[in-house]
């Protein structure tokens, strides 16, 4: 009878508070950005098992509600749907039912589950080596290339190793550790403005790279190896005004300057503010930066397609905000979102496919497996 009781209460509870929730939340949105998606059939060829390049692309928090709003808003086209393979990633961290974006990313990087807030280092805290520091010693270009600081928890868990994503200024200092060819995000702060007094952008130059401020220095450069810090933290987000070209741009110049290697790449590309947006419960901010994306995405399939030997897989850390869409229409391009939670949750995440070898990415596996997948399909150890 207690028993009864108490769970009745709980019940009534969870009711008025999901009502509660959904007048709160519900919100009917539509876009401008409207774009054309060619869906006309891929030219790579089957026979090739191996890809040279492979690219990584990661929606922070991009779930399929994520996807689908996304979708509808463009009136039902994104350049995802050219992929033909798709999994589901379970992406639980070691220490928790729902991950965060350092051990999201670090489960990539590494292929190891570790704790919340871990930087490419292993539950006890030693470092492990990351897919970007693997291709490197086997001759492979790399870069990464993301719409926040380049030392936040998702870029940095390729190529930094520390105990806590908040260590901003001893990952970026991680930066001049390893080899790395390009890489482009905001963050300068944490490379020049430090306790230590260092300047890293100075010690970058003397090892060699060409240091952007600036888009326009970005685009001016054409070979060689690049540090673009083109803001003091994030770049801003579609609505603040970043250029709805920034991250299609960038991953265009990436692509340029990785594909001169002989030997081939590993890019890492992150839409970033996608996890805002549901951290926000703002369905517009979301939208703008899942079309962001999927316009770099439409970039990287055209390079797939154009060289036929290259593998992209796009995914996502987590989902955020525990979207819904209640309602749309994909002729006028509105939607009807609801949120359940401000926080990331736990519910699996799609991976979709692309070029040489996509076929190893269907399937329901582990976050963990991505790496485990690329790394032999890239034969590296
Ligand atoms: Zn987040």
């Amino acid at each position: 009878m207690k028993n009864t009781l108490v769970s009745s209460i709980i019940l009534i509870s969870f009711v008025l508070n999901a009502c509660r929730n959904q007048e709160a939340k519900l919100q009917k949105v539509q876009t401008n950005s409207q774009y054309e998606v060619n869906h006309s059939a891929s030219t790579f060829s089957d026979s090739l098992k191996y890809p040279l390049n492979v690219i990584l692309m990661i929606g922070d928090g991009m779930g399929l509600a994520q996807i689908y709003a996304a979708m509808t808003a463009n009136k039902g086209n994104l350049h995802l749907q050219r992929c033909k393979y798709i999994g589901l990633s379970k992406t639980n961290s070691a220490d928790d039912y729902i991950t965060d974006s350092a051990a999201g990313a670090t489960a990539f990087a590494c292929g190891k589950k570790t704790k919340n807030g871990a930087i490419a280092v292993d539950t006890a805290g030693k470092p492990m080596p990351t897919l970007l520091e693997m291709a490197i010693k086997e001759g492979l270009a790399t870069g990464l290339v993301t719409t926040c600081a380049i030392t936040h928890a998702t870029p940095a868990s390729f190529i930094a190793h520390q105990p806590s994503r908040d260590m901003y200024e001893e990952i970026a200092a991680d930066f001049l550790k390893v080899p790395i060819d390009l890489f482009i995000g905001g963050g300068i702060k944490h490379f020049k403005n430090r306790k230590d007094k260092r300047d890293l952008t100075v010690e970058l130059a003397q090892k060699g790279y060409q240091i952007a401020l600036s888009e326009q220095e970005l685009q001016a450069f054409n070979t060689g190896k690049i540090a673009a810090l083109l803001a003091d933290e994030h770049i801003p987000s579609i609505g603040k005004g970043r250029n709805q070209n920034w991250l299609q741009n960038a991953t265009k110049k990436a692509i340029q300057i990785l594909s001169q290697n002989p030997e081939g790449f590993f890019l890492m590309i992150e839409g970033s503010q996608i996890d805002w947006g549901g951290h926000a419960n703002d369905a517009n901010y979301i939208i703008e930066e899942t079309l962001d994306f999927d316009r770099a995405i439409g970039e990287v399939l055209n390079f797939a397609d154009k060289t036929g030997n290259t593998l992209v897989i796009i995914t996502a850390d987590h989902e955020t905000g525990g979207l819904t869409l209640n309602g749309g229409d994909l002729k006028t391009g509105e939607v009807h979102v609801a949120f359940t939670s401000h926080d990331h949750t736990a519910i699996p995440v799609p991976v979709f496919a692309y070029g040489v070898g996509a076929e190893n990415f269907a399937g329901f596996y582990e976050n963990t497996a991505i790496f485990t997948k690329i790394l032999e399909l890239l034969g590296l150890e």
